[in-house]
């Protein structure tokens, strides 16, 4: 596969790009590996985000009943053409992922395919972060499941639990909308060309119900972003520094003893439960 992509690619005068963070993963076993990680059934329907070459669209082409791929390196059609020729369920969307309506690209999807929506995808590095908050807060077209092939470093803040120097507002945002996972590292061999660090394939599964339950989802985030904005601050230090203008310190000290929480604390000590009820301390206080 090494062999063949990499002459398909200088066959037609392609060289990967990097500020489109083209790595493109050869290591059939591994293509394999992801596209088992998501779980596929024929009744199921796929985005893929970043198609590439195709090596891994047909991987999921075999298991999935219909799959969306959006490219947006109109460079690589003769060959992703090429590599998809034999299959009639892959559908190719032309285009920067960001700007798409996650809403239409679930559309294209044949009636009567009444399987589970799943995102699979090897992302560019470079719009990892805004992919994952697309993906998390889509509202009612999140995917069932996702299994997205990440930086090492970006898998193990998603995962990442409270009081470790990986835990951050990312974090909590992943571990509200899903159960995070990381089910494979990959080394810099697998891909051409070679990335310096390694990857890792994180599955998210996402929840019925967000973990916690608040009433205001979008100060929950507020909340969230301010008590890990300063680290080296404390909690109350660093609320008011982001929230002052709405609440006045002392309110914040009252609602961080409401929640039962030490205003000495720093914010990235705070599990999820106890940002939530936090929040709702805030939130009553605003009222
Ligand atoms: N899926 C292929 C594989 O595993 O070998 C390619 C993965 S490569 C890391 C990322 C792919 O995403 C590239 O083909 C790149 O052109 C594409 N891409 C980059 N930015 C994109 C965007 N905003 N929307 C859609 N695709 C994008």
């Amino acid at each position: 596969m090494v062999a063949r992509t990499r002459k398909q690619l200088r066959r037609h005068n392609i060289r990967a790009k990097k500020r489109l963070g083209q790595n493109f993963l050869l290591d059939k076993g591994i293509l394999a590996q992801l596209a088992a990680a998501a779980e596929l059934s024929l009744t199921d329907t796929v985005l893929e985000i970043g198609p590439g070459s195709g090596n891994l669209t047909v991987e999921l082409a075999r298991r999935a009943g219909a799959v969306i791929a959006v490219e947006t390196d109109r460079d690589l059609e003769p060959v992703l053409a090429a590599n998809l020729s034999e299959f009639d369920n892959i559908q190719v969307i032309w285009g920067d992922f960001l700007e798409q309506s996650l809403e239409s690209l679930w559309q294209l999807a044949p009636t009567g395919l009444d399987g589970e929506r799943k995102v699979v995808a090897n992302l560019p590095y470079y719009i990892t972060s805004p992919v994952l908050i697309k993906l998390l807060t889509a509202a009612s077209h999140r995917p069932r499941l996702a299994v997205i092939l990440v930086q090492l470093e970006v898998a193990e803040r998603l995962v990442a639990e409270p009081g470790t120097k990986a835990y951050g507002s990312l974090s909590v945002l992943t571990q509200y909308f899903t159960c995070p996972e990381l089910v494979l590292k990959v080394p810099p061999t697998a891909f051409f060309p070679r990335p310096k660090v390694w990857s890792a394939a994180i599955r998210l599964r996402f929840r019925d119900q967000p973990a916690v339950k608040v009433q205001d989802e979008e100060f929950f985030f507020k909340v969230v972003r301010a008590a890990f904005g300063h680290r080296r601050k404390t909690l109350l230090n660093s609320l008011h520094y982001d929230l002052g203008e709405r609440i006045a310190k002392e309110d914040i000290a009252t609602a961080l003893s409401r929640a039962s929480i030490d205003d000495k604390r720093r914010g990235e000590t705070l599990n999820i439960e106890e940002f939530a009820l936090l929040t709702t301390a805030l939130t009553e206080l605003l009222r």
